[in-house]
């Protein structure tokens, strides 16, 4: 359905340039549309001033190091790793676009007509009961039967992305892996704050407690996807502007499941070097999936992508279709390393798996069972 937009302005290209006419603009009340068909940021934040300057830091610090010796230091000569350099340059373009991007702005505070404010009191008063609905809402577990139980986690609001990718997951997890009535999804995203629980630490909290108490811990198994951007200290941003969320890490999820009570865990982290959460969450029944080793980037983000690439390989191609967990997960990464090399999306991602030794077995006997379901028997 196409929608007619009244402007004052328009203009082609979101440069430099295209940027500060529009920015200054719209400061004046101008309504104004901006118009970019490749990147927001145009050449100065993708490929010239910015990566230019990066480079140019990361060279002089080489050259600092051959040429020290009048300094009293001893000059070495310093082994460069190009990608590595180049990880260096994507990370400066990250830090730099959000605050470049005035144009998320007005969704991000929260300023756009379409959206209620995350700070106001429609919202907050929203929110604490749709949580509450959410955890009233989820089914018993089946005495005898192996339940699973799915809690999706839309870390970042800033980019619709990892909202999509969350519902995307528990449709597949519902409708293919049996949690339908066991499974919820925590989304911080503008379009969501009257409909779903924001994703919050202090929610995914209350619902691993909630969770744990309802299971049968011994028998149960809890699957957590976390979708957000992650950095290379491994933390997932949770971003919900204007509030101020507390960033998750890998080792206070594993005192929220600790403390939760659950035993059976299998934790999907689709975020940049997310291969950073395995070594605090592994043990004897963890599964752990992530959509790239502790020090490289994934790819797929963006506000005009609908899915990450791990995502959906995992969720919409592997899980949507195999008998197998650990075959979805192979199958996934698979995918992920033609599509990063169709593109020329470098260094590779490297998806990561741990599965803890007792876990391998208790993924069978969850094979098992939902093949059975499928098939109609009784499991
Ligand atoms: C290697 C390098 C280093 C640089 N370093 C510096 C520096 O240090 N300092 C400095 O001041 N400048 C620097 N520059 C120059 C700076 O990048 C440019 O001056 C600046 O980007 C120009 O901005 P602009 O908005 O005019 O054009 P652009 O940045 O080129 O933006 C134009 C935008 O329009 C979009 N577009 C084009 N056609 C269409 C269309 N039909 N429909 C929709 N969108 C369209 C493009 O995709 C692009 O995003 C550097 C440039 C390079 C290449």
């Amino acid at each position: 359905m196409s929608e007619q937009i009244r402007a004052d302005l328009c203009i082609i290209g979101a440069g430099s340039g295209g940027l500060s006419v529009a920015a200054g603009a719209a400061q004046l009340g101008a309504r104004v549309v901006l118009i970019e068909k490749a990147h927001m940021g145009g050449d100065c934040l993708n490929v010239g001033c910015v990566p230019s300057k990066a480079l140019i830091a990361a060279a002089r610090r080489a050259h600092n190091m051959r040429t020290s010796a009048p300094f009293g230091i001893v000059p070495v000569t310093p082994a460069v790793n190009p990608s590595a350099v180049r990880d260096h340059v994507q990370s400066v373009i990250a830090a730099i676009a959000p605050n470049d991007s005035w144009w998320k702005e007005p969704t991000a505070l929260g300023a756009d007509p379409r959206f209620p404010n995350p700070a106001s009191e429609p919202v907050l008063a929203a929110q604490q009961h749709l949580l509450d609905e959410a955890l009233s809402n989820l089914d018993d577990e089946r005495p005898d039967v192996t339940d699973l139980y799915f809690v999706g986690f839309a870390g970042d609001a800033r980019e619709d992305v990892f909202r999509k990718d969350v519902l995307a997951a528990q449709r597949v997890m519902d409708e293919r892996w049996g949690t339908e009535g066991r499974s919820l999804a925590l989304i911080n995203n503008p379009r969501t704050l009257l409909e779903a629980p924001a994703a919050t630490v202090t929610n995914l909290r209350e619902t691993l407690n909630e969770i744990g108490a309802a299971i049968d811990a011994d028998q149960d198994v809890v699957m957590i996807y976390l979708a957000s951007h992650g950095s290379r200290r491994h933390v997932l941003e949770v971003a919900l502007p204007p509030l101020e969320l507390a960033p998750l890490t890998a080792p206070a999820l594993r005192g929220l499941l600790d403390a939760a009570g659950i035993k059976w865990r299998i934790v999907v982290v689709s975020a940049c070097y997310s291969g950073g959460f395995i070594e605090a969450l592994q043990d004897d029944n963890t599964l752990v999936l992530t959509a790239s080793a502790a020090d490289r980037a994934s790819f797929g983000c963006g506000h005009r992508s609908e899915s990450t690439f791990f995502g959906e390989a995992l969720f919409q191609h592997g899980l949507a279709h195999s008998e197998s967990l650990l075959a979805a997960f192979e199958a996934a990464r698979g995918q992920v390393a033609e599509r990063e090399k169709a593109g020329a999306f470098t260094p590779p991602s490297d998806p990561q798996i741990f599965v803890g030794p007792a876990m391998a077995d208790k993924l069978r006997e969850l094979d098992r069972g939902n093949a059975a379901r499928r098939s109609g028997r009784s499991v």
